[in-house]
């Protein structure tokens, strides 16, 4: 039999998978399931982007760059962040990969293994934990509250921090919560980690564009925090390139060139069409992103008001990101119409999509199992339907 690492047998498999494998095969028996699981915008990136990528092929930009992306994209970049976060990078602090996801990935790799600590805050993105267990590291999770906004506290993060953590992780805005933290509460974290000069703050800001009433502060910008915070950021949120692959980070010279070497043994550059692309990215008017903004604040006020009607769900109202949270807890226990006891989100999840053919994601998945995740990037039609559907669920479970 062939033996499979240490390290990918400790890995989990997503949560969910579940949902996704039953929605796949409800819809291959020609079921029209409402998918209201994606982290992705609904529509097509800006058309100079698209206009951008053509001109790339035009151009023959089809070859290898520079390993951490072309000096072109990599000047932008600089530009966007002084411009819209007030923050000062120079390229050789920023490195571009094939997604967040990829340089959230090396950022561990090159900061922490075997007995170092990773606080994660939850509910977390899903892939958090399972970095840091392939780095070696252990993650050290600080439960946040759904009534406290699930916003991390200074007194919650005091208490997780020893001398063996080596990164925070703070999402924000937050997948899955859509929590954006206020700037005093982001000083008060600060002043927490001034305490504690060896933590790196990888400060995953992929969502900072998509912000509603509270405004967007770059973490790196907190007095003291530059040189240990690594932002990431990338172009699959707000511009909505998701299927381009280009993320980033930026962050010290030192911690910079770490993820350089890691990347140059992994993946070697990004995408060059792709990059071409992300560069009109960062020229496109606000209007366009405004627009989206406004469009995004219809659904979810739509969205929060269908499910607020019903009878067990509570949910805060998100300042960032396209998701809602809801807390679903008065509804463990209950039954469905078949019998089945609904003991957690994923069981909720899987009634809601057999028999209401509806996909959300069961809040197991990242670390809550009394929620469960909405993402209402998606047409007003599908979401009327799809909280038609919710509510109708709900209301057999008794
Ligand atoms: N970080 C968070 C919080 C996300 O939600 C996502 C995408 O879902 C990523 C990172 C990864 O984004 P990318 O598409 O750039 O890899």
């Amino acid at each position: 039999p062939i033996q499979l690492s240490r390290r990918v047998r400790s890995m989990a498999l997503s949560k969910t998978v579940a949902v996704t494998d039953k929605a796949a095969a409800l819809r291959r028996e020609g079921k029209e399931v409402i998918s209201l699981s994606v982290g992705e915008p609904d529509f097509l990136p800006a058309p100079a982007v698209m206009a951008a990528a053509r001109e790339a092929l035009e151009l023959g930009l089809v070859k290898y760059t520079e390993n951490g992306g072309t000096m072109a994209l990599r000047e932008a970049i600089c530009e966007y962040l002084q411009r819209s976060k007030g923050v000062e990078y120079t390229p050789a602090q920023v490195i571009c990969s094939n997604g967040a996801k990829q340089s959230l990935m090396q950022c561990m790799l090159a900061l922490c293994g075997s007995g170092d600590e990773v606080i994660v805050p939850a509910p977390y993105w899903v892939s958090y934990t399972q970095m840091a267990g392939l780095c070696g590291a252990k993650s050290v999770i600080i439960n946040t509250r759904a009534d406290e906004g699930f916003l991390l506290q200074p007194h919650a993060l005091e208490r997780a921090l020893t001398p063996a953590t080596r990164v925070l992780i703070l999402c924000n805005p937050s997948n899955p919560t859509g929590a954006v933290h206020p700037p005093e509460l982001l000083e008060a974290l600060a002043a927490v980690l001034r305490k504690w000069p060896r933590v790196v703050i990888l400060a995953d800001e992929i969502y900072e564009q998509i912000v509603f009433d509270e405004k967007h502060v770059a973490f790196a910008t907190l007095p003291g925090m530059y040189e240990r915070t690594v932002t990431i950021n990338g172009f699959s949120k707000g511009p909505a390139m998701t299927g381009f692959r280009v993320g980033y980070i930026a962050a010290s010279k030192a911690i910079a060139a770490a993820c350089n070497k890691v990347q140059s043994q992994n993946t070697s550059c990004p995408c060059s069409v792709s990059q071409h692309a992300a560069i009109a990215a960062l020229k496109v008017p606000k209007s366009f992103q405004e627009e989206a903004i406004a469009n995004f604040r219809e659904k979810r006020d739509y969205v929060l008001r269908r499910i607020r009607a019903v009878p067990g769900v509570t949910c805060e109202t998100p300042q960032g990101a396209f998701y809602l949270f809801p807390t679903i807890a008065p509804l463990l226990g209950k039954r469905t119409p078949k019998g089945v006891v609904v003991e957690d989100s994923e069981a909720l999840c899987l009634y809601l999509l057999d028999e209401c053919h509806l996909a959300l994601v069961p809040g197991e998945a990242f670390g809550d199992g009394t929620c469960l995740r909405i993402s209402y990037a998606a047409s007003m039609e599908s979401l009327k339907e799809a909280c038609d559907r919710f509510e109708r669920g709900v209301s057999l479970l008794q």
